[in-house]
């Protein structure tokens, strides 16, 4: 199989055309000028300095036109046809430009004496090989440059062979010379063909590659959602959207951790509806979810600190746990609590307390050491709960751990 990228031929094209347009640049109108002065230097006793300086006048015209068209032009965005006559133009414009030393120069060249015109014969020369070095990008575009500055030239030798015995040798000569520099100007071509190529691989693999680590980034970006997502799911309720006593276990022994170095205290509320069993059988079990979630949504009103972890932690039982909190302080988390629930009024006739939903509350207070975990608070809670269950329901017992100080609130 065929693995190997390979450059579509219209790209080729305009990228070689690319090349060729900046190579007509301010270094080839200085060389050329070079090669006028020459001229005009070694034929000014022979001809006309008025027709020298017409005819240096129309060829830098000619280049400094070339040179404005080239830089004005935009390859890019071209049609494969457009391109090519934006080519054929190109290669008028040499041709004009080699055709305006090799038509003087057959003109004048029987005027002058033979120094003078090998002088501007080697001048034309020179010029035709510098030019290889960029010319040659298109190999087309060579041909006719030589062809337009030597072939008129090699003609005019040849057809004026009788002239001087060695006008045939000097047309073959020139003949071979044109053609050499054709086959040298081949070697070239391919180089910057070459070159195109490996630079238009490069710039392909490059994008390539970054559209595969784009591509990687957003996988990566959505596997990382993905891991966030299960996290959530699988740190919370599914029917409240509050943490779950998985999650709570863990935060609560961190906690637990860190309070006992810290010193700090550490409160919890465990909290439970009251005659809910009678409320579901009642109502039915989607009216007692609702009512659940209802509780949920007033809990989460009611705790609102940073750093107090809410969380359902079985059936109809919630827990809060209060990082750095005292007991008053969760006494009044309570409150808030069970005024929150009140105001909500979820009817509940089946009560024995209330005609609306009622929650009893067990707060757990202590300061951390190092005979006790977390459970400790769990445990504690829990008897708070139970007790203010026993008191009668809507009612909340506050316990510390410290001295089993037991306080006793109705919210009646
Ligand atoms: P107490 O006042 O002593 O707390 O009595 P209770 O009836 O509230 O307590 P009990 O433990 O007897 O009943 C709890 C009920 O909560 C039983 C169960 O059907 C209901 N329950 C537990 N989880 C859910 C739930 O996810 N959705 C619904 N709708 N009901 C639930
Ligand atoms: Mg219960
Ligand atoms: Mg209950």
């Amino acid at each position: 199989m065929d693995t190997e990228l390979r450059m579509p031929t219209f790209e080729r094209f305009a990228a070689q055309l690319e090349l060729l347009r900046t190579s007509v640049s301010f270094g080839l109108i200085i060389t050329q000028l070079c090669g006028m002065l020459t001229v005009i230097l070694v034929l000014r006793g022979h001809i006309s300095l008025a027709v020298l300086f017409v005819w240096a006048g129309v060829s830098l015209t000619v280049l400094v036109l070339r040179r404005s068209w080239l830089k004005s032009l935009n390859l890019r965005g071209m049609t494969d046809y457009e391109l090519t006559r934006t080519f054929y133009k190109m290669m008028a414009g040499t041709i004009t430009t080699g055709l305006l030393w090799s038509i003087p120069y057959c003109m004048i060249a029987s005027e002058v004496p033979l120094a003078t015109q090998y002088i501007c014969l080697m001048t034309i020369f020179l010029l035709t090989s510098i030019s290889l070095g960029t010319a040659s990008i298109v190999r087309e575009h060579y041909v006719v440059d030589v062809a337009s500055a030597l072939y008129p030239i090699f003609w005019f030798y040849f057809l004026n062979y009788w002239t001087y015995e060695h006008n045939i040798v000097l047309g073959i000569m020139l003949m071979l010379g044109g053609t050499a520099l054709i086959v040298r100007s081949s070697t070239v071509y391919h180089n910057y063909r070459r070159m195109i190529e490996s630079n238009w691989r490069n710039e392909t693999l490059f994008a390539e590659l970054s559209g595969i680590s784009e591509t990687l980034r957003t996988r990566n970006e959505e596997l990382e959602d993905a891991r966030k997502i299960q996290t959530v799911l699988a740190n919370s309720d599914e029917l409240t959207g509050l943490f779950n006593r998985r999650f709570f276990n863990r935060t609560l022994s961190s906690e637990w951790r860190r309070a006992r170095r810290s010193g700090a205290p550490v409160s919890c509320i465990m909290l439970d509806v009251d005659f809910f069993k009678p409320y579901n059988d009642n109502y039915g079990h989607p009216a007692g979810d609702v009512c659940l979630q209802l509780i949920s949504k007033c809990l989460q009103e009611a705790v609102n600190r940073a750093g107090d972890i809410l969380a359902r932690y079985g059936g109809e039982e919630f827990v809060v746990l209060m990082p750095g909190i005292t007991s008053d302080e969760a006494l009044a988390v309570a409150s808030r609590i069970a005024e929150r629930i009140k105001l909500e009024e979820i009817p509940h006739e089946y009560s024995s307390v209330s005609e609306f939903v009622t929650v009893s509350q067990g707060i757990a207070s202590c300061r951390p050491n190092d005979d006790t975990d977390g459970s400790y608070l769990i445990n504690l809670a829990d008897e708070a709960l139970y007790e203010a269950k026993e008191k009668g329901r809507n009612t909340t017992v506050s316990k510390s751990g410290s001295s089993q100080l037991q306080v006793v609130t109705s919210w009646q």
